[in-house]
C-alpha cells in the first residue's frame, strides 16, 4: 500500500501529521508514507506549485493523503504562482472528478452545530461536488484592458455533456447505496451551462428509476440546507456551487475541522483530505482541529483499499474520544476537556490500540 503524503501549507501540515499517526496505527508496516511538497511549500521548494516530483509521487501510489494549501496574500500575483493551483492541476491531472463530501453529524457534537438540535439530529448527507469542470477550468479567462480601457476580469463556465453525464451516474449509483434521493444543485434559470446541466441529470435520471431525483436553484438549495438539511441524501453540484454549499454544510456539523472529503476518478485511487482550508489565522498554535484529516484518512482505507472494517474502526475512534469530551477550541463546550492538535491526534490513537 503506497500512500503518498501532501501536506501542503499552514495548518494542513499540522492535521495532515495526526492522520499519518492514525494511518500508520491502523495498518502498521504494511503501508508505505512518502511525503512531497505541494502549494506554498511546492513554491518554495521548486519554484511551482505542483513539483514535478509531486506529481510523479502522486501518480505512483495508490492513494494520496492531502493537507491544505495557501497563505496571506494568496490572491495577488499571476496565477501559476498561487498555490490552490496546485491541487487543481493534480485533480485534473489525475482525473479526479468526483469529491464526496459526507456531512455526519456526531450525536456528540450536536451542541455545536450551528442549528437547533432538532433540524440536525441525525444529519446524514452527502454533497458530491463535480471537480473538473465548470468556472475553476473554463477558458477564456484572465484579466485585461476593454475597448474603454477599464480592466475586465473574464472567466467562463463550462461543462460538456459527458462530463456532466459521468458525475450523474456516480452520484445516482451513490444515492443506491444509500436513501436513494438525489437532489441535483443549477442556476438553469439564468445560465445556459446549468440548463445543460439540468437536462443531463433528468436524462441520466432516467436509467436511475428506483432514486428520486429533484432539481434545486443553488439559492433555493442553500436556504434548504440551512433550514432543513435532512430533506436531503446526495447532492450533486457542479463544480464552484459545491465549493460553496459543503463549507455551509460544515458548519452543520459542528465545524469545518469535522468534515472530510474524498476526490475519485474512474479507478480506485483517490485523493483524500479535509474540506478546510491552510488557516493561516491559527497556524502554529496547536489548536487547529485534526478530526477532518483523520476521518479524511478513514474514507482513504474504505475507497482505496477496501479496508471498510478498518475505516470503521477509525470512525468508531473518533467518536469514542469525542464521547469522552476531548474538544479542540473550534468544538469546545462547557464541560468538555479542551485539547490541542496533537493530544487529539494522540487519543485517537489511544483508543485504536486500546480496543
Ligand atoms: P480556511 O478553511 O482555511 O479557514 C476558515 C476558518 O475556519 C478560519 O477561521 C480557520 O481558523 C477555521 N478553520 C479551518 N480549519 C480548521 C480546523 N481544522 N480547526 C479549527 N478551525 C479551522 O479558509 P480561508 O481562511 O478562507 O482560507 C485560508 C487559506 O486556505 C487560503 O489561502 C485559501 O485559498 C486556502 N484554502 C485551501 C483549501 C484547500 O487546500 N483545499 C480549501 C479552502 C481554502
Amino acid at each position: 500500500m503506497k500512500i503518498a503524503v501532501l501536506p501542503g501549507d499552514g495548518i494542513g501540515k499540522e492535521v495532515t501529521a495526526q492522520a499519518v499517526k492514525v494511518l500508520k496505527s491502523v495498518l502498521g508496516p504494511s503501508a508505505t508514507f512518502t511525503e512531497a511538497p505541494v502549494g506554498a511549500a511546492g513554491l518554495a521548494a521548486a519554484g511551482v506549485p505542483l513539483p514535478a516530483e509531486t506529481l510523479a509521487l502522486a501518480r505512483s501510489s495508490d492513494a494520496i493523503l492531502f493537507g491544505a494549501v495557501g497563505g496571506p496574500g494568496d490572491e495577488s500575483g499571476p496565477r501559476d504562482k498561487r498555490p490552490g493551483l496546485g491541487l487543481l492541476t493534480l485533480r485534473r491531472e489525475l482525473g479526479l472528478f468526483a469529491n464526496f463530501r459526507p456531512a455526519f453529524l456526531f450525536p456528540e457534537l450536536i451542541g455545536a452545530s450551528s442549528l437547533k438540535p432538532e433540524l440536525v439530529e441525525g444529519l446524514d448527507l452527502i454533497i458530491l461536488r463535480e471537480l473538473n469542470g465548470d468556472i475553476y477550468y473554463g477558458e477564456p479567462r484572465g484579466i485585461s484592458v476593454n475597448a474603454q480601457g477599464h480592466r475586465e476580469g473574464v472567466n467562463t463556465m463550462r461543462y460538456s455533456e459527458p462530463e456532466i453525464e459521468r458525475i450523474a451516474h456516480v452520484g445516482f449509483r451513490a444515492a443506491r447505496e444509500r436513501r436513494r434521493k438525489l437532489c441535483s444543485v443549477d442556476k438553469a434559470n439564468v445560465l445556459e451551462t446549468m440548463q445543460l446541466w439540468r437536462e443531463t441529470m433528468a436524462r441520466i435520471g432516467k436509467m436511475y428509476p428506483d432514486v428520486e431525483l429533484t432539481h434545486l436553484f443553488v439559492d433555493a438549495a442553500s436556504m434548504q440546507l440551512l433550514r432543513a438539511p435532512k430533506q436531503f441524501d446526495v447532492v450533486v453540484t457542479p463544480n464552484m456551487f459545491g465549493d460553496i454549499l459543503s463549507d455551509a454544510a460544515a458548519m452543520l456539523t459542528g465545524s469545518i475541522g469535522m468534515l472530510p472529503s474524498a476526490s475519485l476518478g474512474d479507478g480506485n485511487k483517490g485523493l483524500y483530505e479535509p474540506v478546510h482550508g491552510s488557516a493561516p489565522d491559527i497556524e502554529g498554535k496547536n489548536i487547529a482541529n485534526p478530526l477532518a484529516a483523520i476521518l479524511s484518512g478513514a474514507m482513504l482505507l474504505r475507497h482505496s483499499f477496501a479496508r471498510k472494517d478498518d475505516a470503521a474502526r477509525i470512525e468508531r475512534a473518533v467518536r469514542s474520544v469525542l464521547a469522552e469530551g476531548y474538544r479542540t477550541a473550534d468544538i469546545m463546550q462547557p464541560g468538555m476537556r479542551k485539547v490541542g492538535t496533537v493530544e487529539m491526534g494522540d487519543a485517537v490513537v489511544a483508543v485504536l490500540r486500546s480496543a
